[in-house]
């Protein structure tokens, strides 16, 4: 029957049943509606002494399936079908492999026990995706692993291999065999052990606080936090029951929150990512070794993203004493995360052993991908091209991480222009999941198929953008914080600017990201444009008088914040700078709420996000948000500016879109807003 999503079979005593949902065995309506009947029927008959549950293929149920989380859940709900194994009197043995998380780790605790392949990662999600475990998880957990530990991996979504969680108390048995017949096995001994009725472990507050503070501390992204702390809790503090029913409604609240949403959108548009029709069926090349030309910030660190994939690295610098700074930076990050406990020292020793440092470019002839990162000079980067035409063949793909050349006359310099892309990571790039292929004028399929496939290894969020100045993300940045600029100008301080924005969500706002990058880099691109800048278009001197005050940014201590010992503070040398600037251009400063703040400022992200679609340089507009949630501090329980914007009032946002087209003046031109489908 095609819509036979558990299958029964019936091994002597046991009865198995198998849930059969590919790809994922997702906790689908027809998934419990089947499980609720096998487990009901099977529970009665005389001659079964027990269940197994198992998934069919790879996995147990991976997760619930996030489609129905949209709308009114259908019955039976989870809750229901794990009363009903509850309510068996015969044991009903969960046997885990692949994935067990969210509902289908919740089922897994429902059971009366877990037994489980070591490598099985089980985990409870939902905290990452704006909810809370809805169906006995945040319960349950502790009663297996106690309150702080119960909050710390609740909190924070954490996958935890089987053999970990054996090691808390969350699995019963491990197998390394034959999954099944050790769970039939395993059955045939069991007994009914109901986890919600036994007892929460009593736990030292200290580590219960250390576990709250840490949790509400990481947990920017993730706005259901602290109800998850609560409910946890409550495991503690109410009976079982009640306890339950409580963790349900806020699930229930959660789960239809904007922010749950926004979570949602960004789950699926990532997993989407990079999925182009256009290039289905052409063959990525094989990459193994990759060549990274400047060992600069980027370069060293964009080594460390391909090493961390498990590739071969070799390292190109123009100086001795060049590439061996170059190497000490990749071999500081790893030490900090040595330092850190975030990587072994046998880990860092592979890595760094796969890495050749050198000054000539014939160790490059056996690369497959070959990254320049030098700097940010057009024939800098042009004279590197020609070197490669003696050591870069026709199967090699070449990639420039410019962030705001043309691709397409850095390509023309090479002898084969279709294996060149753009790759332009984000800083920093072992760390940022974010990567922008260009997708340059005569780059071929293989190559756009290759890079995305390199996206996909290094775990990143690939988009993919046409050649144009600043690609998707910088354009569209750009324009934000020029109308940051504008704010400032009229009447707002920077250190209300941010903290609109922060309060809005971002990261950083933005004159703390520029002091960040250093102001200089700005500074510099604006000299190169002045003489093509329209003579019409509105102006703001002040970043420039910054700059020739010294005031570069964070690396100078100084930029539109000063840092004392590291530590960011208003300057008021700035504040006074900024009101004498508007005094000598006869501008009456305006006070400005937080909202209008952050209204005209998402706005012109917006607009401008309009214009880049309208031009083709990006081609779906869940990209922008992708690339500004994954690249730009953007919050993801936002959902990125475009799911922002389809989120308000049309009418109020296009009254403000007009308002936005008239303080900007004819250097901003007003975007079609119907093409990103507001
Ligand atoms: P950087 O100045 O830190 O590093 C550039 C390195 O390239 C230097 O170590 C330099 O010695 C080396 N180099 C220069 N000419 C060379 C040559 N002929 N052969 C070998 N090595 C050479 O600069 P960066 O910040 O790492 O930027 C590098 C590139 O990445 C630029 O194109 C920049 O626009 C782009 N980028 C930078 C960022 C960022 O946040 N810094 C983000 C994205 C992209």
């Amino acid at each position: 029957m095609a819509d036979r999503r558990v299958q029964i079979s019936v091994f002597d005593d046991v009865a198995v049943l198998t849930i059969f949902n590919p790809p994922v065995n997702a906790g689908s309506v027809a998934v419990r509606r089947q499980l609720l009947e096998a487990v009901q029927t099977y529970s009665n008959r005389p001659d079964i002494i027990a269940l197994v549950l198992i998934g069919a293929g790879n996995t147990f149920i991976a997760g619930s399936d996030l489609k129905e989380f949209g709308q009114p859940l259908e019955d039976p709900q989870l809750p229901e079908l794990i009363a009903a194994i509850e309510q068996s009197s015969k044991p009903v043995i969960a046997a885990l492999h692949g994935a067990a998380l969210g509902g289908g780790f919740e089922l897994a605790l429902g059971c009366d026990a877990r037994i489980a392949a070591p490598e099985c990662m089980v985990g409870l999600p939902e905290v990452t995706l704006g909810m809370i475990p809805g169906a006995g998880g945040t319960q349950r957990l502790p009663r297996l692993i106690g309150i702080p530990k119960a909050i710390e991996l609740i909190c924070a979504g954490t996958r935890v291999p089987a053999a970990q969680a054996f090691v808390l108390g969350a699995i019963d048995a491990l197998t390394s065999d034959d999954l099944l017949m050790d769970a039939i096995a395993y059955a045939r001994h069991a007994r009914k052990r109901r986890v919600a009725e036994m007892k929460v472990a009593d736990s030292d507050p200290d580590s219960v606080d250390a576990a709250k503070r840490v949790a509400l501390s990481k947990g920017r992204n993730r706005p259901a936090v602290a109800d998850a702390i609560e409910a946890v809790l409550n495991a503690q503090r109410l009976p079982f029951a009640e306890a339950l029913h409580l963790e349900r409604a806020v699930f229930q609240r959660l789960r239809e929150s904007r922010e749950a949403a926004a979570l949602r959108y960004q789950f699926f548009a990532e997993r989407s990512a990079g999925k182009l029709q256009a290039l289905e069926g052409v063959e990525a090349r094989t990459v193994e070794t990759v060549g990274v030309i400047g060992a600069g910030t980027m370069g060293s660190a964009i080594a460390a993203a391909f090493l961390d994939a498990g590739m071969r690295v070799t390292l190109v610098e123009q100086t001795a004493a060049k590439l061996s700074a170059g190497y000490a930076l990749l071999s500081d990050l790893y030490e900090r995360q040595v330092k850190s406990g975030r990587l072994d020292p046998a880990a860092r020793d592979a890595r760094l052993a796969s890495v050749k440092a050198t000054l000539h470019y014939e160790d490059l002839a056996s690369c497959q991908l070959i990254v320049e990162a030098v700097f940010e000079e057009l024939q800098v980067k042009l004279d590197i091209l020609h070197k490669l035409a003696s050591v870069a063949g026709p199967q090699t793909i070449i990639a420039t991480n410019t962030s705001y050349l043309d691709v397409d006359v850095i390509a023309a310099a090479h002898t084969y222009p279709e294996n060149v892309c753009g790759l332009h990571f984000f800083s920093p790039a072992n760390v940022m999941k974010l990567l922008e292929i260009v997708d340059a004028e005569r780059t071929s399929p293989t190559t756009l198929a290759t890079a995305l496939a390199v996206a996909k290894r290094l775990k990143k969020v690939p988009i993919v953008a046409r050649n144009a100045f600043g690609f998707i993300g910088n354009r569209i940045y750009s324009a934000y914080r020029r109308q940051a600029e504008f704010l400032m100008e009229e009447g707002a301080s920077p250190y209300d600017i941010d903290s609109a924005m922060e309060a809005f969500g971002f990261a950083m706002g933005p004159f703390a990201v520029a002091d960040l990058s250093g102001l200089d880099i700005a500074w510099r691109m604006r000299k190169a444009q002045a003489a093509q800048r329209n003579p019409e278009a509105r102006y703001v001197a002040i970043p420039d008088v910054l700059c020739e005050r010294g005031h570069l940014g964070r690396k100078t201590g100084a930029g539109y914040y000063r840092y004392a010992e590291g530590k960011r503070e208003p300057d008021p040398l700035v504040l006074d700078l900024i009101t004498e600037y508007r005094a000598d251009n006869r501008v009456v400063p305006k006070q400005f709420t937080t909202e209008h703040i952050q209204r005209r400022l998402l706005l012109a992200i917006v607009n401008e996000a309009a214009l880049v679609m309208a031009e083709g340089v990006a081609t779906s507009e869940v990209d922008i948000d992708l690339a500004f949630v994954n690249g730009y501090g953007f919050a993801r329980w936002q959902g990125g500016p475009v799911f922002w914007a389809k989120g308000q009032d049309p009418a109020q946002l296009r009254e403000e879109w007009a308002a936005l087209g008239v303080v900007s003046g004819p250097g901003v031109p007003l975007g079609d807003l119907s093409v990103l489908g507001i």
